[in-house]
C-alpha cells in the first residue's frame, strides 16, 4: 500500500503595535511579568474593549498580500472556555466571519510553483503565558490580550519542507510589510500543524494528528517527516492512527503524545456584543494598503490615475506584473489598463494560477499591440483565447497576422464590403447612422480583425460621404 501524506498549517502571528488588541496595555517585549495589563486584560467587571486599528490594518495587508477576499465588516466572537491562561472565560476571535477568506499564494518548492490555498485569516487576541516552576505554575499576563493574527491553509502540502517553505514566506512577507516581527524564538511567529496519511489516489481521508508549537523552520520540516513516519509505520502493520496532539521532541526526532482528541471541542461560539460590527469600508482598505506605497513603494514613480493605482495596489500579482512591464518598456497607460479591464476579471474568475499560467504569452501579446502587429480589437479576442487554453503559437502566425497598415488595402477591403451589404448602405444614407456599426463589423470580420478600428471608421465615413 502506497500512503501519501496531507498536511495543512495553522499559523499565529504576533502583531507588531505598542499597545494590546482591545486594550492599551504595552506590548514591550522582555518586560517584567505582570507589568503591562489593564484591567481588561485581567477580566475586572465592567472593563470594555475598544478595538486596535492598527492591528486590523495589520491583518487587512497580510490578507490582500495572500491574495485574499476581505471581508467588508469587522466583527468578533466569543470562544468559550475555562483554562488558567485565560481570566475572562473566553477568548475574542473571529469565528463567524474572517477578516480574509479565499486565499492563494505560490510557494517555490523543489521542483517547481505549487499554489496553496490559504482558506483564513482571522484577529484573536493572545492568551496569557504560563510559566512551570518545578511543581508550580506561574501566569504572566502581560501577552494576554495581544493582537494574533491567524492564518488557517488547507490541507494543500506533501512534505515538511513544503510546509516550511510556507512558513518562510509568510514570515517574509510579515516583514515586509511590517506586521509582525515574525521571530519564532520570541514565540511572534508560532505553528501548529496537521498530518495525515491517506492512501494514493483515495478520496478518504485519514485520521488528523495535530503536532503543536514548532519553533523552527527546520523543526516543522523534520516533525512533519517524523510524523509521517510513525503514522506509515502504524498503519503498515494494521494498527490505528488516533486523533490527537503531540509535539515535537527534537533530540529523538519523534513526536510525542501529549492528548487524545476524543471528540471536536465545543466552544458555544457565539458574537461578542461588546463590540459593535465595524464597517470596512472600500476607502479605508485602499489608504490602508496605500499606506507601504508612500514608504518607497515602486508604483510611486509611474503616472496612474487614483483608479488604476487603487487595483493595482488591492492585487500584489497585478502590481509586480504592472511594474515588470512598465519596465520592460510598454506604456504605462496601455498596461494599467489592460490589467485592469482584462486581467482583473480573470483574476476574480478563474485566481492568480491562471494567469501566471499564461503570463508569458499575455506579455508577448502586449508587445505584439504596442509594435503596432496587431489591433486592439485583435489584442481583446487573442487575451480571450489565452484564457481559454490556446497558446500565442496556435493564434497568432507573424506571418499573416499583421494588420492591414496601407489605407489602399483597405479601402479595397471596404469596397468589397460595401457591395456586399448594400441594404445597410441604403439604410445609413436614408438616415439610420447606426447601420454603419453593422459595416463596421462586417469590415471587422472579413479582415479577421486585422485592421485599425480608428483608421476603418474614417475611411469609411469618407466612402459614405461619397
Ligand atoms: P478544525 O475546525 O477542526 O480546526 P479545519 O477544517 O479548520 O478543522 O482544519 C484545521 C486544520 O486542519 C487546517 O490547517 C487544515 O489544513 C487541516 N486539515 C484539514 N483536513 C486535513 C487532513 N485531511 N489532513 C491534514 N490536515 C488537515
Ligand atoms: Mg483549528
Amino acid at each position: 500500500m502506497t500512503y501519501q501524506a496531507v498536511i495543512g498549517l495553522e499559523i499565529h502571528l504576533q502583531v507588531e503595535s505598542k499597545t494590546k488588541l482591545f486594550s492599551l496595555a504595552s506590548t514591550q517585549f522582555g518586560s517584567p511579568p505582570n507589568s503591562q495589563i489593564a484591567p481588561l486584560d485581567m477580566a475586572f467587571p465592567g472593563a470594555m474593549p475598544s478595538v486596535n486599528k492598527r492591528v486590523v490594518k495589520a491583518a487587512i495587508k497580510m490578507a490582500n498580500s495572500l491574495n485574499m477576499d476581505l471581508s467588508d465588516v469587522l466583527t468578533f466572537d466569543r470562544k468559550n472556555y475555562f483554562y488558567s491562561d485565560l481570566a475572562k472565560g473566553y477568548q475574542l476571535t473571529q469565528y463567524f466571519n474572517p477578516l480574509g477568506r479565499k486565499g492563494r499564494i505560490a510557494i517555490s518548492s523543489s521542483e517547481e510553483e505549487k499554489i496553496i490555498q490559504v482558506t483564513r485569516l482571522h484577529l484573536e487576541e493572545d492568551t496569557a503565558k504560563q510559566v512551570h516552576v518545578d511543581d508550580k505554575t506561574l501566569i504572566d499576563f502581560n501577552r494576554a490580550g495581544m493582537g494574533l493574527i491567524e492564518i488557517v491553509t488547507a490541507p494543500d502540502f506533501t512534505s515538511g519542507t513544503e510546509a516550511a517553505q510556507f512558513v518562510k514566506l509568510i514570515q517574509k512577507l510579515a516583514l515586509k510589510l511590517k506586521v509582525s516581527s515574525g521571530k519564532m524564538q520570541e514565540g511572534a511567529l508560532r505553528v501548529d500543524v496537521n498530518v495525515s496519511l491517506k492512501q494514493k489516489g483515495s478520496a478518504q481521508q485519514g485520521v488528523i494528528v495535530e503536532i503543536k508549537n514548532l519553533n523552527s523552520f527546520r523543526h516543522i520540516a523534520k516533525a512533519v517527516d517524523a510524523e509521517v513516519k510513525r503514522q506509515k509505520t502504524l498503519l503498515k502493520s494494521g494498527q490505528k492512527v488516533y486523533a490527537e496532539t503531540r509535539r515535537y521532541d527534537e533530540i529523538n526526532n519523534v513526536t510525542v503524545f501529549m492528548r487524545r482528541k476524543e471528540k471536536k471541542d465545543d466552544y458555544r461560539y457565539f458574537p461578542d456584543t461588546n463590540i459593535a460590527p465595524i464597517k470596512i469600508s472600500e476607502d479605508f482598505i485602499t489608504k490602508t494598503l496605500s499606506e507601504d506605497e508612500k514608504r518607497g513603494d515602486p508604483l510611486v514613480q509611474y503616472v496612474l490615475t487614483e483608479q488604476q493605482k487603487e487595483v493595482l495596489v488591492r492585487s500584489p500579482y497585478l502590481k509586480a506584473l504592472f511594474i515588470k512591464l512598465a519596465d520592460e518598456g510598454l506604456s504605462v497607460d496601455l498596461v494599467a489598463n489592460f490589467l485592469i479591464g482584462n486581467l482583473q476579471a480573470t483574476l476574480k474568475k478563474e485566481g492568480v494560477n491562471k494567469l501566471q499560467k499564461i503570463e508569458d504569452d499575455i506579455v508577448a501579446l502586449l508587445h505584439l499591440y504596442e509594435a503596432d502587429k496587431i489591433s486592439s480589437k485583435q489584442l481583446t479576442i487573442f487575451y480571450e483565447q489565452l484564457v481559454a487554453n490556446k497558446s500565442l503559437k496556435d493564434i497568432y502566425n507573424s506571418d499573416d497576422d499583421g494588420l492591414i497598415q496601407s489605407a489602399e488595402q483597405l479601402v479595397i477591403l471596404i469596397d468589397e464590403v460595401l457591395l456586399e451589404c448594400e441594404e445597410a448602405v441604403t439604410a445609413y444614407r436614408r438616415g439610420k447612422k447606426k447601420s454603419l456599426n453593422y459595416i463596421l463589423g462586417q469590415i471587422y470580420r472579413k479582415s479577421n480583425n486585422k485592421v485599425d478600428p480608428l483608421m476603418t471608421k474614417q475611411l469609411l465615413l469618407k466612402k459614405m460621404e461619397e
